[in-house]
């Protein structure tokens, strides 16, 4: 895209109305906004690069743009945060339209929409190779609220929110390229395309002390892993514990296990409370209708993650995340 182009299309993607006041925008040198002093900056970036993140034949630019801020919203929840603004990188090859970068822009919107957040600025470069999006997103959270990895302790319940396995059910739907089968597994597709961060259930436990954190982008015993390790313990979870969707079972019952612990991008809350603090926590979800499951517990230890299996028997999760019996 020439520099005129360029000029043209930020004015295209400069949002008409904000959700913040008092905020300096797309349009100058950067953006400015004012910070409140109860509270601490949460900042994270997440970067998506065509036939590595997406496929066009399984992404539309809409879903692009969504997904890339939605994945970033997530990690704010994962902080127990409330999200404010976004900031876009996009790196453009020559053979994207300007009507599909914009399609990205509307799906970016509806993602910040939902979530009250402005875009409040980026950079747009041309290339030679695929097209790269890098969102950064920015929000708040009371000072002093941690809910840090290495939280979790001896005799915590292990819970997960929502259903696991979806995302990568959706991938697999889509990549079957069935057209009926796509029509039946709406759902599963849904949840690939279009995830929900879980933001509400980030603000309930910021409000819990000593909670450990992470949420479902790499797979569940991947998340678990880097729970265990930074807080030096075990975990042991349940296998029959874990939760799926109905569509997910009735799409694959034999794959739902696997994809469950190692699909990824369901962009779930996992983590870790005191025993104590779980039935406050289910009692508060329930009235929310968040839908939260204990699928485990923290043991002493150094970093390993079990799985107890449907006939009762315990086994090590591989420091990759792999494991033979689900595969
Ligand atoms: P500068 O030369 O000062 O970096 P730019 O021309 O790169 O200015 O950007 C002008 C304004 O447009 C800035 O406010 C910048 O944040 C914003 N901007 C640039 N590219 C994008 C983009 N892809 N998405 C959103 N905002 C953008
Ligand atoms: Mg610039």
């Amino acid at each position: 895209m020439s520099v005129r182009d360029e000029f043209d299309f930020i004015k295209k993607v400069q949002p008409a109305t904000l959700h913040h006041s008092g905020l300096i925008g797309i349009g100058d040198d950067a953006a400015i906004f004012s910070v409140d002093a109860r509270f601490e900056q949460i900042v994270c970036v997440d970067t998506m690069v065509e036939d590595k993140h997406f496929l066009p034949t399984t992404m539309s630019p809409y879903h692009i743009g969504y997904k890339a801020l939605a994945a970033n919203i997530s990690d704010i929840a994962a902080m127990g945060g409330i999200p404010q603004y976004y900031l876009v990188s996009i790196s453009i090859p020559s053979n994207w339209k300007e009507s599909e970068l914009l399609e990205i822009y509307d799906g970016l919107k509806k993602a910040g929409d939902e979530y009250k957040m402005d875009l409040i600025g980026g950079d747009t470069t041309s290339t030679h190779s695929k097209l790269v999006i890098s969102v950064t997103a920015i929000g708040k959270v009371e000072a002093g609220r941690r809910l840090l990895r290495s939280n979790a302790e001896e005799g915590d319940v292990v819970f997960v929110s929502g259903t696991l396995g979806d995302a990568q059910g959706g991938l697999d739907v889509l990549l079957e390229g069935n057209k009926e089968v796509q029509g039946q597994n709406s759902y599963l597709i849904r949840r690939h395309q279009t995830p929900t961060p879980r933001v509400t259930l980030g603000r309930i436990l910021s409000q819990f002390t000593r909670v450990s954190l992470n949420d479902v982008s790499d797979g569940l015993v991947s998340e678990l892993k880097e729970i265990s390790n930074a807080s030096n313990v075990n975990m042991v979870i349940d296998s029959e514990t874990i939760p799926y969707s109905r569509a997910l079972l009735e799409y694959n019952n034999e794959k739902a296990l696997k994809w469950a612990l190692t699909g990824g991008e369901d962009f779930e809350l996992v983590g870790t409370i005191s025993k104590e603090n779980w039935k406050q926590l289910s009692a508060i979800c329930e009235k929310e209708n968040i839908p939260l499951s204990n699928i485990g517990y923290v043991q002493r230890g150094k970093g390993k993650v079990y799985i107890r299996n449907k006939n009762g028997e315990l086994e090590e999760v591989s420091d990759s995340g792999y494991n033979h019996f689900f595969s």
